[in-house]
This record gives C-alpha cells, structure tokens and sequence, in this order.
C-alpha cells in the first residue's frame, strides 16, 4: 500500500486500504468482475498507484442493470412507503457525515484536492443533497384535471396526473467532485423510487466504493444501488442497455454526444451537464478588490477542475491593468502543495494526462501570441502541480478563450462597453455559467437578461446549492435541469390517467 506515511489517516481508511485490491458492487455483493483486467488508481501528489479497482466488462455491466431491474420491479423498492424513503436517504446522509474525515482523505488520495475542499464541498455538499433529497420524498404529487373531453351519457370521470420513477438510471460522473455529483445523481433518482447504476471515473472509484460501503450499512433494499468500476468502455456498455430508462451524464461535451448518440438507439432518456468556459465580466464601477478576489477564486479553486470556472475575464479597459495586476498578484501568492498540507492554496492536477492537457494549452496560448503576465511553469518536485496561470489578449477567436481547459489558467480580454461584453460573453459555444461585477442594479439586469448562461451569478463566483437548479445553455447541457425540483423530475415520468364511472 502506497499511501503517503506522515498523514493522521482515520482507522476506517486504514482498513479501506488494507484490501487495495477493490471489488464493485453488484446485486449488493462485492465483486472483482467477470476477467481479471484491473485499472490503477494514482496518488496525483505522489504519482504512486495507490490501490487497482476492476475493469467491469459488458457482462459485469448487464449484470449490474439486471439487479437494477429487478429492484426496480420489487415490491420492496417501489411501494415503500414514502417517509421511508425519506428515512433511508437521511440514514445515508447520517452516515456520510460520520464518514466524512474517511471519505474526504480518500478523495485527496485519489483526486489530489485539498483536504479541507474535499470534506466542505464533496463529502458535506452530499450530505446537503442526500438531505435536501431526502424530503422530496413525500412530496412528489400529480395533479387533478377537469378534461374537456365528453365522458358517456350519464356518467362521470376522474382525470389526474401520476409522477412515477423512471425506471433504471445509468448515473456517469466525472472526476472533479466524485462523491458530490454522484450525490446529485443518485439522491433524486432514490428519492423518486428509482434504481441506480453509478459509474464513477477510473480517476477517482475508490470514493464511489466507499460510499457503496455506507450505502449498504444504511439498509437499502437488494440491487437499488449497484456501483461498476472501469473506464470509458464500462460506460459505453451501460449506456447502451436496453434495459436502462435513464441516462443522467456529467463530463464533457465530447463523451456526451458519444453517449447522446448511444442513447437514441434505445430512445433511452437522457440528461447531460456538460463542460464550459465561463465568462466573468468586470465593470468599472464594481468593488475591484472583492472581484480580483473572486475571480482568483473562481479560477483556482480545485485547481481549475470545476465545470463552472470563470476561465475568461473580460475587464473594463479603464480598470483592466488594475484588476488583472491584482488577480496575478493573488495566483503568485498561493502556495502550492499536496492537499494534506493545510497551508496548501493549490494542489496537483488530477492526473500525468489531464496534467500534460493543461499544459499544451499553455504553449498553445504562448504560440498563437497570448500574452502571459503570471505562472505557465510546472514546479520541479513530484506531483502532477501547475503554477496559477494567467494571460491577457484581445483576441477572443483565440483556443485559449474559446476552448475548455479545465485548469489553473485564466485569460483576461479589456472591453469598451456593456454591449462590447456581452457580445464578447456569448461568443461561444458553451454557456454553463457566469458572474457580473457592478454595483449598478440596472447594469446588473442588463447582463442577467441577455446573457447565454444557465447560471447567472452578480457580485459573486459561481457555487452550486442543492436547492439551485443547475445546467448549461447551447452545449453546456442537454435533457433538462441538475438539482432543485427540476432535478428532481428527471427522475420521474408523467402518467395520465381518466377513470370514468
Ligand atoms: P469525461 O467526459 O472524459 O468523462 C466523464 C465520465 O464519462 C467518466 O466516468 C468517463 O469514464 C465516462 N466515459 C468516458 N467515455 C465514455 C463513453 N464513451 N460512454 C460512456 N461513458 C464514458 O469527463 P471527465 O471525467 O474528464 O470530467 C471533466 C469534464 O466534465 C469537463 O469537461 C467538465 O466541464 C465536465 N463537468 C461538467 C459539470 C457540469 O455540471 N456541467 C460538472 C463537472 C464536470 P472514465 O473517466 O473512466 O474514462
């Protein structure tokens, strides 16, 4: 076992830990799979294999939706009463709390954030959502409606609505917050009496299996919730099951139109939360100060690994130099270190990979002429760690702000007027979210009316809340909302129903 030797790990870790080996969970038993083929999970600080979890083949996958179905069809799952439900997802909830020192170390260890971010908003935002999920419960209602149609001579009718659950969910989730968007997911699946299949990214499964590890202490009926481990093969065979009624996908906007393809094969319903490249917008009249601030933290939190980054700034000229002097003034001052140091401002990359990705667009933004005021090294220590980077340009054709990075680098573009930056904003193909910086409430409903965003945040950087419906406009998303109530009804289907008598 490679684990780093100067860390206090909790006891539940170290057991975790001392069968690195992992098996995944199908049909509520732990399995190592059909074939031996194994995928390894690395340490980004270290760059050492820290444990392997199995590839799950086809086989493996359809074993896992077969569970899923059958849960799905038992008695047990869908006519469970209600307030039960409830109870079971704040038991889970309960248990993810008392877990959540094991589970945030366990995120460190394989996705390489800080300790603190991994407990605040991976571990305790699922709680949050397993919570705010857990009292949808017994509020999920149809409606009466007096129909117009004729009903026969002499009798009357009864017309209403029935919301049901779906069916089987395919849930598919990133790296970048592997407990909490797989929260997003499976908390309003289970609350809507579906039945789940996770698959998390081979980046980061050892936190999934842990979960699964509480999922089962907390007493789910069999089969409800069945976890595979694997890479994008493994996803590939769940997305085309037949047998799965819901696709629910986080990622990026290239796998989601593999997966969006795949899905109209089967007319399997489908609801992806895609990347973006998000624009900030800075006036001259905004406290300066708080929005270098903000933008800093915007960009560099997780190290720049977070869908809605504000990777683009676009500055007022008058206040250009200003701003972006003190952002780059903020990026040199973080310390950068492995996420168990407490004093640690930015941590390593995800992986050697994700790491070498990030950095070609540091030469890529070099060579087309971007101007880079701050950062762009990698330091010389082990690690998979980039300086907080930061270029300027006028250009916004440029990759540098059109393309999705999904790193530490920002790009700072001066405008001229309010319809210069919102003409700016919405040039591009992605639109997850953005912030504006005024103090001026008219400029501020300006921006919020005419911006291409599903998220539109002013005075502040974006952060998700599980009473917040989240989702991007043009290739941001597809299929609806994240979170909320709407996130919530895309676990469910509408059901008709007219009874004469
Ligand atoms: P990927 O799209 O590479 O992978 C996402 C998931 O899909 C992983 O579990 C991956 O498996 C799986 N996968 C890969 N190929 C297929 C396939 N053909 N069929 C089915 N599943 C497949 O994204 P990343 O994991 O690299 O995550 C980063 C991306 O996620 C960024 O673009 C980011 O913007 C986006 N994102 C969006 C959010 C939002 O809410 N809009 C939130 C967070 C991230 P494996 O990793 O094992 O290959």
């Amino acid at each position: 076992m490679n684990l780093p030797k100067d860390i206090d790990f909790t006891n539940r870790l170290k057991a975790f830990f001392q069968q690195p080996n992992k098996a995944m969970l199908i049909d509520d038993e732990w399995t190592l799979g059909s074939t031996n083929r194994r995928i390894e999970v690395f340490n980004p600080a270290t760059e050492k294999v820290i444990g392997t979890v199995p590839l799950a083949e086809k086989e493996d996958v359809d074993k896992a939706v077969q569970s899923a179905k059958q849960a799905f069809q038992s008695r047990e799952w869908r006519k469970m009463l209600p307030s039960d439900r409830e109870r079971l997802l704040h038991r889970l909830a309960d248990l993810i709390a008392q877990n959540a020192d094991t589970l945030a170390q366990i995120i460190t260890l394989e996705n390489g954030k800080i300790l603190a971010q991994a407990k605040a908003s991976d571990v305790m935002g699922a709680v949050e959502t397993f919570r705010y999920y857990a009292g949808w419960c017994t509020k999920i209602e149809g409606e009466t409606i007096d129909v117009s149609m004729k009903q026969p001579a002499g009798k009357q009718n009864f017309a209403f609505t029935r919301r049901e659950p779906i069916g089987v969910v395919a849930a598919i989730v990133p790296w970048n917050f592997p407990i909490s968007i797989a929260a997003w997911k499976l908390a309003p699946a289970l609350a809507a009496g579906c039945t789940v299949v996770l698959k998390p990214s081979e980046e980061t499964p050892l936190s999934s299996l842990l979960l699964g590890e509480l999922i089962l202490e907390a007493g789910f009926p069999k089969g409800v919730v069945n976890i595979v481990t694997g890479d994008g093969t493994t996803g590939a065979s769940l997305v085309s099951n037949p047998n799965i009624s819901k696709i629910t996908f986080t990622g990026s906007t290239q796998t989601g139109k593999h997966i969006g393809r795949a899905a109209m094969d089967n007319l399997t319903e489908l609801s992806l939360e895609l990347g973006g490249k998000s624009p900030v917008i800075v006036c001259q009249d905004a406290d300066l100060s708080e929005a270098a601030k903000g933008i800093a933290m915007g960009i560099f939190r997780n190290q720049g690994q977070v869908c809605v980054a504000g990777s683009r700034v676009y500055i007022q000229n008058k206040v250009f130099d200003k701003v972006m002097a003190e952002v780059a003034l903020l990026g040199q001052k973080m310390k950068i270190s492995h996420g168990f140091d407490p004093s640690a401002d930015l941590a390593p990359l995800v992986s050697a990979a994700h790491l070498d990705k990030v950095s070609a667009y540091v030469k890529t933004g070099i060579e087309e002429g971007s101007t880079l005021i701050s950062g762009g090294k990698r330091p010389k220590t082990k690690g998979f760690y980039l300086e907080p980077t930061i270029f300027t340009d006028t250009d916004n054709k440029k990759r540098l702000i059109q393309e999705e990075i999904f790193g530490p680098v920002l790009v700072g573009v001066p405008f001229d007027t309010i319809e210069n930056a919102l003409e700016l904003a919405n040039d591009s193909k992605l639109g997850l979210a953005s912030s504006v910086w005024t103090k001026d409430i008219s400029t501020a409903h300006t921006f919020i009316d005419a911006l291409q965003a599903g998220w539109v945040f002013v005075n502040a950087p974006p952060r998700s809340d599980p009473h917040f419906p989240m989702g991007g406009y043009k290739q941001s998303g597809f299929g609806g909302r994240e979170l909320g109530k709407a996130g919530l009804y895309q676990y469910t289907t509408l059901k008709a129903v007219n009874i004469v008598f």
